[in-house]
């Protein structure tokens, strides 16, 4: 092989790694452990539509979810497990004591002036939170009846902006959509859900 070949061959492989890197850390997250994080709670009840409590519904989903990460033999941290209220910025420094971690937060949404507005919503910040967010996205496609509606970049949300894992908020659902809100309200709905997180992240982590 002559060496000007050679060297174009090598040349090739630099360009190739330094313009493939970028794709590559952004197609990988690694992490052991999830944050989990259930919306409002104590004091703050989050929204309410037919008598349906936001923060009742996101415990119930993050416990869930709690349950079948660790079956897939994840580490979990949950910021709260009661109906206690914790600030928003207390579980942004919670979740930065949790090394190799990614971090879940879990809501249930409403929109009073769009009744028609539907499915799950994935409300992420940075581009591993947008990773993570494609993944859950997929998933909720997938296995959730309404699926997943859309992919929403939040730069100002506490939770998100203060995290410094990967995160995501995941609206599960719309509590003033009448279907939805009953769906919601079903514990085989929510376990369904929950079930699409945790495949969501499994699809999301590097192997
Ligand atoms: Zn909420």
């Amino acid at each position: 092989m002559n060496t000007g070949f050679q060297r174009l061959v090598s040349a090739f492989w630099v360009l190739l790694v330094v313009w493939g890197a970028p794709q590559v850390l952004r197609a990988q997250l690694r992490f052991n452990t999830v944050v989990i994080d259930a919306g409002h709670g104590g004091k703050d009840p989050g929204t309410i539509w037919y008598h349906r409590v936001e923060k009742h519904l996101a415990l119930d989903v993050a416990k869930r979810v709690e349950t079948g990460l660790r079956a897939k033999g994840f580490k979990t941290v949950m910021t709260r497990r009661h109906d206690t209220f914790v600030e928003l910025s207390q579980r942004a420094r919670l979740a930065n004591k949790v090394p190799h971690s990614i971090f879940v937060s879990v809501h249930f949404n409403a929109n009073a002036r769009s009744p028609g507005s539907k499915g799950a919503e994935m409300h992420y910040f940075g581009p591993k939170g947008l990773y993570l967010g494609q993944r859950l996205n997929t998933a909720f496609d997938k296995h959730v009846q309404l699926g997943c509606t859309r992919l929403v970049p939040r730069k100002r949300l506490v939770v998100l902006r203060e995290t410094k894992a990967p995160a995501v908020l995941v609206e599960c659902g719309y509590l003033t959509h009448r279907t939805n809100s009953w769906l919601c309200s079903l514990t085989s709905h929510r376990q369904t859900i929950a079930n699409a997180i945790v495949a969501g992240i499994l699809a999301s982590q590097a192997r």
